[in-house]
């Protein structure tokens, strides 16, 4: 049984007045949510193509192309749960994912282990999530938008 790693990154705008949605949270106080033809949530968006990478599938605009109406708006919880769904398909068993959310806002800190077992429950196998900044450098710091960084492991379960 030979592991298979994967890496994905993504990064979404800030826009006032949207909802914010993270890690597959929500967070009602926040002033502004990230942009996207989904809810933007450049952690789960990282986790799937993290496990698409590691799987040899592509990656999410592959696999969920934005012209295609079924995957309009989906959260990304539900991206995840169908590429768990697709990655099993292709014959692998999942590991673990490994996220880190990189920005400002959020605060992910206080609700770590809540976005951990979201995440977690929609993949079917463990998923940790931790956040940085960047000390005002760049983006993210600057505070015009969030990114993501996962890394995902996967295991062939059949030939
Ligand atoms: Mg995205």
């Amino acid at each position: 049984m030979i592991p298979r790693t994967g890496i994905g990154m993504d990064a979404h705008r800030l826009e006032n007045g949207r909802a914010m949605w993270c890690a597959g949270l929500h967070f009602p106080d926040e002033p502004a949510g990230l942009e996207g033809h989904s809810d933007g949530d450049v952690a789960a968006h990282a986790a799937c193509d993290a496990l698409l990478s590691a799987a040899g599938l592509g990656d999410l605009g592959s696999n969920f192309g934005t012209a295609d109406p079924e995957w309009a708006g989906a959260s990304g919880v539900t991206f995840l749960a169908e590429v768990a769904r697709r990655v099993r398909a292709a014959g692998y068993e999942i590991g673990s994912v490994s996220v880190q959310v990189v920005g400002n806002r959020p605060r992910l800190g206080a609700r770590r282990q809540e976005a951990e077992q979201v995440l977690s429950a929609a993949l079917g196998a463990p998923v940790s999530v931790a956040a940085t900044t960047t000390d005002g450098m760049g983006f993210t710091g600057r505070g015009e938008g969030v990114a993501a960084i996962a890394t995902a492991l996967v295991v062939r379960s059949s030939e």
